[in-house]
């Protein structure tokens, strides 16, 4: 029996390793859904090779464009559009895993939803479980989802730790430190001074990884780093003071887990996300992912180091949200979506990112994140407060 998948954020660049994982595994899975915000050329290629039941596309004249060119390549794929429909992507008939790959606060709803029919849930989308934290893993309980980690630390996390049943449910016992590694992003060594001035272009030129333009930024500021401290934290529901960062330039080890016994197990392999992509999409098998194997001749040394808290001030306000608990987290996740979106679009410099998410942070008040509406409202309100904040700074 093939699984059958859905794809959310298909045209991103977790959504395209995806595809390329199941286009070398043809014999294994079914693309069945598949949705984009705004891509629609490269969804209609994805739909012409992939054949899914449903494509889902952000607007309605897209959609039209994209039905009107599958009517005309006779592939009967039905096509949607909206918010609604994204979610009905989710809840297609009959799916047996969805691909979180939506970037940001977007894809929390959809993704939820998966979770909450049980299904096979690969996380690449970090944002929603930092937003929602034990909201979204209560609902993992509740429904007997099997939620696997895509990014790629975590994922290396899973692969280090022993697994006990068919649910992917970790086991911690005996585990001293989870040893979370990051690249340091671009801009390890650029002088400090000098930070104020990078583009976005620079920002998202990340020496080892090619991604989306959000998480680069994301990675120069290690603002990821901190989410992925609070998406770990959850994921694993580990004691944020067993989690130990740790800057490896070279991205070859992907994180370790440290035992008391002195052990340390690490995760290597190349810097391509096709690895845990195609290790999670198979689990608890292994598939081909089209990834070189590592060379350990022609490596040059592996570094570590201790993270610069003051080149890096989003570390330390990441680790603040998750010992604050309740709306923390997803305020500050909040805060750093519109600050890098601003960023991105040339309203504000790069070290401005981190102004905003602290001045939101200090205006917003952080309340129990007792249910979603309380998660959605605290994202709501931080995202207003960071938007006023910005036109503030552009005065
Ligand atoms: P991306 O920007 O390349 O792709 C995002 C996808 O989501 C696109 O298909 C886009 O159409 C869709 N999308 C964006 N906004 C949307 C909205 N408002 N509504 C519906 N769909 C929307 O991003 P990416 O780099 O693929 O990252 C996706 C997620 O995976 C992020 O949460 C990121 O943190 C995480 N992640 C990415 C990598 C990586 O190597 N790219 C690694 C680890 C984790
Ligand atoms: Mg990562």
């Amino acid at each position: 029996m093939k699984q059958s998948v859905c794809i959310l954020g298909a045209t991103g660049s977790i959504g395209t390793s995806t595809l390329d994982v199941i286009r070398r595994n043809s014999d294994k899975f079914d693309v069945k859904v598949l949705t984009a915000k705004q891509n629609v050329n490269k969804l209609l290629a994805q739909c012409e090779e992939f054949h899914p039941d449903l494509a889902i596309i952000g607007n309605e004249s897209d959609a039209r464009f994209l039905a009107s060119e599958l009517t005309r390549k006779e592939i009967p794929t039905r096509v949607d559009f909206g918010e609604n429909a994204l979610n009905d992507a989710a809840a297609y008939p009959k799916l047996d895993t969805v691909v979180a790959a939506i970037v940001g606060a977007a894809g929390l709803i959809p993704t939820l939803t998966a979770v909450n029919r049980g299904l096979k849930v690969l996380l690449a989308n970090k944002e929603a479980l930092v937003m929602s934290g034990e909201i979204f893993t209560q609902a993992v309980e509740k429904s007997g989802a099997i939620l696997l980690p895509v990014d790629s630390e975590h994922n290396a996390i899973f692969q280090s730790l022993p697994v006990s049943g068919n649910k992917g449910n970790v086991d911690l016992s005996g585990v001293n430190k989870i040893l979370l590694t990051g690249s340091g992003g671009p801009f390890r060594n650029t002088p400090l001074d000098t930070l104020n001035e990078v583009t976005p272009e620079q920002a998202c030129a990340h020496p080892n990884w090619e991604m989306g333009r959000k998480i680069s930024v994301d990675s120069a500021t290690m603002m990821n780093k901190g989410l992925e401290f609070i998406e770990a934290c959850f994921l694993f529901n580990v004691d944020p003071e067993k989690i130990q960062i740790v800057v490896h330039p070279q991205s070859i080890v992907h994180s370790m887990v440290a035992y008391v016994d002195g052990s340390v197990l690490a995760q290597m392999g190349q810097p391509d996300m096709r690895t845990p992509i195609a290790h999670t999409l198979a689990w608890p098998e292994r598939i081909n992912a089209g990834v070189e194997p590592l060379n350990f001749f022609s490596m040059s040394s592996l570094e570590f180091q201790a993270p610069d808290y003051e080149r890096f001030p989003c570390l330390e306000i990441a680790k603040n949200a998750m010992r604050l608990g309740g709306t923390a987290p997803c305020v500050m996740n909040a805060a750093n979506e519109i600050a890098v979106e601003a960023f991105l679009s040339e309203k504000i410099r790069f070290t401005q990112i981190v102004e905003v998410i602290k001045e939101t942070m200090s205006r917003v008040e952080m309340v129990e994140a007792k249910d979603l509406e309380a998660v959605i409202a605290a994202d709501a309100l931080a995202r207003n407060i960071a938007g006023e904040i910005i036109r503030q700074l552009g005065n």
